[in-house]
């Protein structure tokens, strides 16, 4: 079975911006257009691989006046995407051809990272992985096949300290310890993508502050419905940590919980998928709004800025 993430979730500024970025610059694939469902006058805009896998998906509200977010104790600091290792090269000649703000690439656990920002100073990296040409990756933007984004490779979570939230990774979701390196501890699971959560303990320093930028939350990934409910059985007998009632995503099905460390985390099943309310060829093109939503349309388009 499966774990690791299923999906980031962060804040931006305007979402013409945003989706110029994420599919021009990175190449990633628009799968989803939709509206935040708690607050449909504002998109939801989500990329991933060709199918919008689970350990692919970077998702965002967008506004249009946000103000900037801080990153702090209890926030993601960085969130990592997976390249073949031949590839990093080939992106610090295109982060510097497009403008994008770009640190030397540095070794961590043996591999190598290319930190970069987004336009928000969102703070991204890719990592070279040995082997991850063969993993699937969206073709259909500018990037070449060779290049491409093989999906997150982790999230690193800013705490200030890291046993509270590692016990929740291991017993819970069944990630295990496998490296130590200064202030950073390495947890993974058995998928490749999106199969790492590095927690940086830091001790006493200031708590984040959401706002343009930041990471919102971090979903992981639940096989079914009844996986995630002995996750969330786990969660509340041996950790005593509360959990919210299973709500309906359309594209998955998600609880939702403020982990030890402060970090919201969500727990989100594999099913159905992005392609249940439009063909997998046709993904993100469309608006999509759920049942209860659609009888709002007319309203809902004409306060969406327009995205191209
Ligand atoms: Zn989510």
């Amino acid at each position: 079975m499966a774990n690791g993430l299923h999906h980031v979730t962060a804040i931006s500024g305007p979402a013409r911006r945003n989706l110029d970025f994420y599919t021009r610059v990175l190449g990633l694939r628009l799968v989803k257009r939709t509206v935040n469902f708690d607050d449909p006058g504002t998109y939801h805009l989500y990329y991933g691989d060709e199918a919008g896998a689970p350990g692919t998906i970077l998702t965002f509200f967008p506004w249009d006046n946000v103000a900037p977010g801080r990153v702090g104790i209890g926030e993601t600091q960085e969130t990592a995407f997976r390249v073949p290792q031949g590839a990093i090269g080939y992106w610090t000649h295109r982060f510097i051809a497009a403008g994008v703000p770009h640190e030397a690439p540095a070794r961590v656990f043996g591999e190598t990272v290319l930190p970069f920002r987004d336009p928000d100073g969102m703070a991204l990296a890719l990592v070279g992985v040995p082997g991850a040409e063969a993993e699937p990756a969206w073709t259909g933007g500018d990037v070449p096949a060779e290049h491409a984004i093989r999906g997150f490779h982790g999230v690193t979570l800013l705490l200030r300290e890291d046993g509270p939230t590692a016990r929740i990774l291991t017993d819970v979701f069944g990630l295990t310890e496998t490296g130590r390196e200064g202030a950073l501890a390495r947890f993974s699971g058995d998928a490749g993508r999106g199969g790492h959560v590095t927690l940086r303990a830091v001790g006493e320093f200031l708590r984040g502050r959401p706002g343009g930028g930041s990471v919102h939350h971090i979903a992981f990934r639940a096989a079914d419905d009844a996986a995630q409910a002995a996750m969330v059985r786990r969660l509340t007998e041996a950790h005593g940590v509360q959990v919210t009632e299973q709500r309906d995503r359309n594209y998955f099905r998600s609880v939702y919980f403020r982990e030890p460390g402060g970090v919201l985390f969500e727990i989100a099943t594999d099913s159905p998928g992005f392609a249940v309310d439009e063909a997998a060829a046709h993904l993100g093109e469309a608006l999509k709004l759920p049942g209860f939503l659609e009888p709002h349309r007319g309203e809902i388009e004409r306060v969406l800025p327009a995205l191209a």
